[in-house]
């Protein structure tokens, strides 16, 4: 079957590689890279389209209207194609044809609504068209990169049977209506644009392959057209060693069996549809690799036996884990089971027909019990099954009962090496008992590919942790030479303090040379992010912070991407990442951010005072999650920005002593502005030069209001035991009554009208022979922030310019207090401070 001329690549392309209008322009410029071959191209839906549309199926069926949300995804839709800069005629048909497949799916929404039922059929119908659309919108997206593409539709070409939702593909006639459908326009160097996951039944209805079937339709496209390659494009460096949410540490795997690759696809390890690889023939290879790096190995599946399998197995015998969630186990126990014939045999034979697929069984060797792993959505069908199934049994109570244990996870690791390796299952077991999980079941496959086990469903990620490192996976392969052991950064804000960091870590890996412990990874604002596993250099690092000083949103910088900082994280952490950080410099309300980070692996440093500063439950609930997957959570730039505050708090609370009273000038900005003043300076010159020179907060009455010092004031508190809200902090403000409700705009305009009151203030303090402060006091019973007049001759008198003052009354220190005195506002040094809370991290784990 195979063509005489050049050979035919498959390429797949993901939803998250077909994210947007410039994801779309991404992919054709990977395929214009690929001269050689001649190409056949598999479309999934967008990303998050599939998920969406059955979220809105199921609320339709259950009678919650949401036409509303069947428009928002045709807006993005629209908006993609309108971006891609297609012209003319070609332009308007495929708006035509959004609009259309739209109407349809309105359509197919009422119809399910009116039901108040959702058919495995309508399913299917509905959730094509998610891939099919994508498909068309690629196809127009190739044509304007200069590749000529011709979408196909899938119904075309895909012939598949079997059940609604989960439909296989029936290889004959596949390849028949390729060669009379795909074959003719390959022949004209055209590039056929396909739906992934999407077939057509004997009977001519529309059915989906299961989710992720788009993996599926690849490989059964490349096998039906004798492709050299099957690549799959994703948004990770290729399979690794574990699902990289859960682990960290994972690392890309270079080469997989594909017995071992089928296996873990099997378990769970959402990177593969899983029955993808049953298409697999010897002679084509098929690739997992990364969009954002095209010209990276990523992952090689190959059908062929490993070359030197005894040296290599022993070492590595287990090559990844996986785990799938949700499971419920089954018992069947009962002591007159002991002889009754077949009853592994009759229990999956009963589950079969219920169409439940069982991911474990584990028998006893006293035959008191058997026990299996199912989904936990199948439970009730499946324990009905059996007890239909064991009727007579049971009423003869040979069989005790039928017992369901919900909220477990089923985690496999895999490696064709674990075959006569001894010690593996000793080496995971004693991983888990280190950690303390509770085994609830185990088996082993007869091939001793794999060995699974159930656990707790809440302990599932941290024993996918400790069994990933007690086979020290995060040593294999390649993933080690592509991470070196260094730390990969994270920039949540890219205002002045963002891109003063970023220039800083810029500068700083370039002297570091080889040794560089740190480096930016992605950036992210509120228009979107842009990422790169491998680094962001200092020359694109530069070329990100110009732009957006010229109010360029990272969205729009090339290769950015557009999204919000929950969607930024979920994409960065899926990948492989070293040692990632989270520096928030925003000063936005981040705690849902930073959970989500800090359970996706990432340490998190803070230069934002508010995660820490808001409700003390969410204050705690923050420190609490770090705890639980033993991340850190460093923040010296909240308070006194590079000055070492929070980490002299903590060394005297490890050194045994106690505080009992911290009094601060803890406000560079205010500092500076009293500075000015007193100086003769007048109120509205003074601040604008402050907000010149970037000592303010965004809106300068976050300073001016006292919010700022009082959050400061709490961080403190709190470290030192005041429990409490910023309600509880006393706060004398300086905003002038009248200037307190207006707009941002308004208030700059009308600074003078505070001129003269401030002028007054001043001149009287100065004829009492005192200096004007802004003072934060804190115990542990109180903190209040306002103005104090001190003495002229005290040393808070003679501070300059915008520095900090910090005096601890301790235990210890209590006839003179400890101080600290210096630079507490700027840019410059508060990206210096988060820089070092970074290599603190980078170097210590
Ligand atoms: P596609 O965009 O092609 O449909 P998927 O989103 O289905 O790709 O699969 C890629 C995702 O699979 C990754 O983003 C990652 O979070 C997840 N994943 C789970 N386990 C693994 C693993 N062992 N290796 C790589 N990725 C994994
Ligand atoms: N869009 C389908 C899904 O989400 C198929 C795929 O993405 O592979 O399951
Ligand atoms: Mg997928």
């Amino acid at each position: 079957m195979r063509s005489s001329s050049s050979p035919i690549t498959v390429h797949k392309f993901g939803g998250a590689a077909l994210a947007d209008a410039s994801a779309m322009r991404n992919v054709a410029g990977i395929l214009a890279s690929d001269a050689a071959s001649q190409k056949v191209v598999v479309a999934s839906a967008m990303l998050g389209v599939t998920d969406r549309l059955l979220d809105i199926a199921h609320r339709a069926s259950a009678g919650e209207q949401e036409p509303a949300a069947i428009d928002a995804l045709r807006d993005r839709h629209m908006a993609t194609a309108k971006s891609l800069g297609l012209a003319g005629p070609d332009n308007a048909t495929l708006q035509q044809t959004i609009a259309e497949t739209f109407a349809e799916l309105h359509q197919l929404f009422v119809e399910i609504a009116q039901r108040g039922e959702l058919t495995p059929a309508i399913t299917d119908a509905f959730l094509s068209h998610g891939d099919r659309i994508a498909a068309r919108i690629l196809a127009a997206a190739l044509t304007v990169g200069g590749i000529r593409a011709e979408f196909v539709e899938a119904t075309d070409v895909v012939r598949a049977e079997g059940p609604y939702g989960n439909a296989s593909p029936n290889i004959e006639d596949t390849a028949r209506a390729a060669d009379d459908v795909l074959r003719p326009i390959i022949d004209r160097s055209v590039v056929p644009v396909v739906p992934g996951f999407v077939g057509r039944s004997p009977r001519g209805d529309t059915v989906t392959l299961g989710r992720g079937g788009s993996d599926l339709t690849a490989t059964l496209l490349g096998r039906v057209l004798g492709a050299r390659d099957v690549i799959l494009w994703k948004d990770v460096p290729g399979l690794l060693t574990a699902d990289p949410r859960v682990v960290p540490d994972a690392r890309l795997i270079p080469v997989l069996h594909v017995r071992e690759a089928s296996e873990l696809a099997y378990y769970g390890a959402k990177v593969l549809h899983p029955r993808s690889l049953i298409a697999l023939q010897a002679g084509t290879r098929l690739i997992i690799r990364p969009y954002a790096d095209p010209t990276a190995h990523g992952t090689e599946i190959v059908v062929e036996r490993e070359r030197k399998p005894t040296a290599g197995r022993a070492r590595r015998p287990v090559k990844a884990l996986t785990a799938i969630a949700d499971q419920t186990l089954l018992t069947i126990a009962g002591n007159g089971m002991v002889g009754v014939p077949g009853v592994a045999a009759r229990a999956f034979g009963a589950l079969e027909r219920a169409g439940v697929s069982v991911s474990l069984i584990s028998q006893a060797s006293s035959e008191h019990s058997i026990c299996m792993g199912i989904p936990t959505i199948a439970a009730n069908a499946a324990a009905a099954a059996l007890r239909e199934a064991f009727a007579p049994e049971l009423a003869r109570r040979e069989i005790d009962a039928i017992e369901v244990r919900p909220d477990l996870a089923t985690i496999a690791i895999v490696g064709l090496g674990m075959a006569g390796t001894p010690g593996v299952a000793a080496r995971l077991f004693g991983a888990l008992a280190d950690e303390g999980v509770n085994i609830v079941a185990i088996a082993q496959g007869a091939s001793e590919l794999n060995i699974s086990l159930v656990v707790e469903g809440h302990d599932a990620g941290k024993a996918q942790r400790a069994i990933h490192s007690a086979f020290r996976l995060g040593k294999i392969g390649g993933g080690a030479a592509i991470h070196p052991e260094h730390a990969d950064v994270v920039i949540l804000g890219f205002g002045q303090i963002g891109r003063e960091l970023a220039a800083q870590m810029a500068t700083h890996s370039s002297r570091a040379g080889e040794q560089v412990q740190a480096r930016v990874v992605g950036v992210i604002d509120r228009s979107g992010y842009v990422f790169n596993a491998r680094g962001l250099s200092a020359k694109r690092l530069e070329e990100l912070i110009a732009a957006k000083a010229a109010r360029t949103p990272l969205s729009r910088a090339r290769r950015g991407v557009h999204g919000t900082a929950e969607e930024a994280i979920a994409a960065i952490t899926a990948h492989a990442l070293s040692r990632p950080i989270l520096v928030d410099v925003t000063a936005g309300d981040t705690v849902a951010v930073l959970e989500q980070a800090l359970m996706r692996g990432m340490d998190i440093v803070l230069a934002n005072k508010r995660p820490l500063a808001g409700p003390e439950k969410d204050a705690r609930a923050l420190t609490r999650v770090a705890a639980a997957d033993g991340r850190r959570v460093l923040h010296e730039a909240t308070v006194g920005a590079g000055l070492p505050v929070i980490d002299t708090i903590q060394k005297l609370s490890e050194s045994g002593d106690s505080i009992l009273r911290i009094e601060a000038c803890p406000s560079g900005t205010l500092g500076y502005l009293l500075g000015e003043m007193g100086r003769g300076t007048s109120f509205s010159t003074a601040l604008r030069e402050a907000m010149r020179r970037g000592y303010t907060e965004p809106d300068p009455r976050d300073d001016l209001s006292g919010m700022d010092v009082a959050r400061k004031a709490l961080i403190l508190g709190r470290l030192i035991g005041f429990s409490g809200e910023l309600a509880d902090v006393e706060v004398e403000s300086l905003v002038p009554e009248s200037l307190r409700e207006v707009a941002p705009d308004a208030f700059l305009e009308r600074l003078h009208e505070a001129d003269a009151e401030w002028e007054k203030r001043i001149r009287d303090a100065r004829e009492r022979g005192t200096v004007l402060r802004y003072r934060a006091t804190v115990t542990k019973r109180e903190a209040r922030v306002g103005i104090a007049a001190v003495d002229g001759s005290s040393s808070l008198a003679s501070l300059a310019g915008t520095d900090n003052h910090f005096s601890f009354t301790t235990r210890r220190y209590r006839a003179n207090p400890l101080v600290i005195t210096g630079p507490g506002a700027g840019a410059a040094v508060t990206a210096a401070g988060v820089l070092n809370d970074v290599l603190k991290l980078a170097g210590t784990r």
